[in-house]
């Protein structure tokens, strides 16, 4: 099949803008007459410079990112954030013992509190619905949460849990005085966010901007903090290596050491498509209306179920089971047979999962909604 025929739901690496692709096809060969690719550009050279540059004027023309928020491309994809923040943002408390809040509301959020904890972090964990209630399906009231105050040194969760398909439909409130830290890897772009209201925003750009290798981090200055040696901090575990260090990558502007460059070229393709297609609120539009009839088909059948609580559904991962179970494994051979692939669910839940991030069209999910109508038909209980 031809890549306007296949329904691309894979989770990510996701589907990317076919008019996007075929932009890096017509400059593969020869980049703004230059007689080569971008991924034979120094990265210190003009050319790239100028594609460095404009993605990052983009990028903050979509979000509003404010004067006071650095933006940073980064390797190592939304794991080494696990890692990276928790250094970062203990130097910048400038206390390595401060508590680090986790909210834990599925497998993203749970292992990062784990690599906080690895890393010798002062974890406390504001909740865990898995262990409250038996799995990640909810979020809790702000009434319930545990969390340290003043005193923590961020407070951190998963905007959007890619795998459990739960996603918050507010920002957290948190003490004035803490950074808070989201990981949107699965849901930046998909609506429009307030980022002064954060710490740390951080989205690996397999998902819902472009190619991995990227990972897109955007910081408020004043916590960029000086690299410290062993010596200047108690626990000689938190010393920030290098690369992880956001205030190295900010005075380098992201050219510390080599950077992605093909990576960062093609996500600044797909920044430049947003905004020719009218920008972040046209696409959260979409994106409602697209959920919304997933939603839909799954609260009005017999055989489908989609497990998550209504108010905090992921409108970019929609996960859902087929009853008697026997059924998803049918259900996914006929959807291949139709070209929609990646559908099944990630291996730790099973069951399926149909991902609709920004370059999923409405038609694409009007197909599937017609397949699963189709399917439900045929195997009525
Ligand atoms: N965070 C979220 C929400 C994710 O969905 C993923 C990957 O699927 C990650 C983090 C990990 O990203 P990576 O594989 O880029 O390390």
């Amino acid at each position: 099949p031809t890549h306007d025929q296949v329904l691309n739901f894979g989770a990510g690496p996701a589907k990317i803008p076919i008019e996007v692709l075929q932009t890096a096809q017509s400059e593969l060969l020869n980049y703004d007459n230059t007689g080569m690719s971008v991924m034979e550009l120094s990265h210190r050279g003009k050319t790239f410079g100028k594609i460095l540059a404009d993605a990052k004027q983009n990028l903050t023309k979509l979000l509003n990112i404010p004067d006071n928020y650095e933006i940073l491309f980064m390797q190592g994809g939304g794991t080494t954030q696990f890692s990276a923040v928790v250094y970062n943002l203990l130097a910048a408390k400038g206390k390595a013992d401060a508590p680090v809040d986790y909210c834990v509301t599925g497998s993203w959020s749970q292992k990062a509190s784990e690599e906080a904890k690895r890393l010798g972090a002062n974890v406390n964990i504001v909740f865990n619905t898995k262990k409250s209630t038996g799995a990640y399906t909810s979020v809790p009231p702000q009434s319930e949460w545990k969390l340290s105050g003043s005193d923590a040194a961020f407070v951190y969760y998963c905007d959007n849990e890619t795998v459990h398909g739960v996603e918050f439909n507010s920002i957290p409130e948190v003490d004035s005085s803490v950074p808070l830290v989201a990981d949107m890897s699965s849901n930046i772009l998909s609506r429009p966010i307030d980022v002064s209201k954060f710490g740390v925003i951080y989205a690996g750009a397999q998902k819902n901007i472009g190619p991995s290798g990227v990972t897109i981090v955007i910081i408020r200055k004043d916590l960029l903090t000086p690299l410290k040696s062993a010596a200047e901090i108690a626990t000689p575990g938190l010393v920030t290596p290098q690369l992880l260090d956001f205030k190295t990558l900010a005075d380098n502007d992201s050219l510390y050491n080599t950077p992605p460059t093909f990576a960062i070229y093609m996500s600044g393709l797909v920044f430049k498509h947003m905004l020719e297609k009218g920008g972040v609120e046209a696409y959260t539009e979409a994106n409602d209306r697209k959920a919304r009839k997933l939603y839909q088909v799954l609260d009005n059948s017999k055989i489908y179920k989609a497990p998550v609580a209504t108010d905090v559904r992921s409108r970019m991962n929609v996960p859902f089971r087929i009853y008697p179970e026997a059924l998803e494994a049918e259900f996914l051979k006929g959807a291949e047979a139709r070209n929609m692939v990646q559908l099944k669910g990630h291996r730790s839940v099973g069951g399926i999962r149909a991902s609709i991030y920004n370059a999923m069209g409405e038609d694409g999910v009007d197909a599937l909604v017609a397949y699963m109508k189709e399917f439900e038909g045929q195997h009525q209980a």
